[in-house]
């Protein structure tokens, strides 16, 4: 108890290191229901929008665009000036909804996933590029897109909302023409390309769960390799110092929002590094707050 009520003191106070070097924090949500806990936990905004909730959460109907608008509408006006990443569905793999059938995949986490689905049902993605846009003029929202691998995907992608931005133009319906485009770095052939994607889009996420899984070729879910399953790999380590160095070569912005962001024996590495953003979940925003300022 004692435990939480100094956290509790942390509550408007700054990232900031001894030596004055600041990181923000930001958290991950799923559901409506997560974003009160972000006010609470008084995080800089919403760092990871996992939108696939919405329709794992939907029985066999696809989320509308009225109903993802009105959630997406929610965060931002809840965040205010605080950023929102709406990261689009990243369906398949572990994630399976039944609104959207992949059909049977023997190999589903390296199947039918995140962006791919998105580029495979240009309609569903649309719906949910829409809802977005109309949501960006109600506070600070930007888009971010799961499971990159190539530079096609992201031009594929882009291609895609400015279709949608045309149509609501054509309707006269209002959204933030500047919205920012942000991808996930959690493939190893995201990291690979991340300098080429830095000059596409305007910030990045470095999502460690799949990243390490995909770099050790193992399934993060299989109890069986936790002997093997090393969070700390020297090879996870390299990948998160190269696409920080790519990213901020071309004046970008980098965060983190895989589970390695909220381990506190890596945050004086990641300040090290110039990591920008770390996000957690809502419980973690103010214990990892206390980290940072005791770091010298
Ligand atoms: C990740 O892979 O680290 C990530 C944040 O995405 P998810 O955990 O939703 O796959
Ligand atoms: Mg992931």
């Amino acid at each position: 108890m004692t435990h939480v009520k100094n956290l509790e003191r942390l509550k408007g106070k700054e990232n900031i290191t001894q030596s004055g070097q600041r990181i923000d924090i930001c958290a991950n949500i799923g559901t409506r229901e997560d974003i009160e806990n972000v006010i609470r936990s008084d995080a800089g905004g919403i760092g990871l929008f996992r939108s696939e909730f919405l329709y794992m959460e939907n029985g066999p109907k696809l989320p509308t665009e009225e109903q993802q608008f009105q959630v997406y509408k929610l965060a931002a006006e809840s965040m205010g000036v605080k950023k929102v990443v709406i990261r689009t569905a990243d369906l398949g793999g572990e994630k399976q909804a039944d609104c959207l059938d992949v059909g049977h995949e023997s190999n589903p986490t390296m199947g039918m996933r995140g962006i791919r689905i998105s580029l495979e049902k240009e309609e569903v993605f649309k719906t949910q590029l829409r809802a977005i846009l109309r949501a960006s003029v109600y506070g600070n929202v930007s888009i971010m897109f799961p499971m990159v691998t190539s530079m096609e995907e992201v031009a594929a992608a882009k291609t895609l909302l400015e279709k949608a931005k045309k149509q609501l133009k054509d309707e006269k319906t209002a959204y933030n023409e500047n919205i920012e485009i942000g991808v996930m770095i959690e493939t190893p052939a995201a990291v690979m390309i991340s300098g080429e994607l830095a000059r596409e889009v305007d910030f990045f996420s470095i999502g460690t769960n799949d990243l390490l899984q995909l770099t050790l070729g193992m399934d993060r879910e299989n109890p069986k390799l936790d002997k093997y399953y090393n969070p700390y790999h020297p090879a996870l380590m390299k990948m998160i110092r190269i696409v920080a160095n790519n990213v901020h070569l071309e004046g970008k912005r980098i965060s983190i929002c895989g589970d390695l962001a909220a381990d506190l024996s890596m945050t004086e590495f990641f300040v090290q590094i110039g990591i920008d953003e770390l996000s957690v979940a809502p419980h973690q925003v103010l214990g990892l707050r206390k980290k940072i300022r005791e770091i010298q």
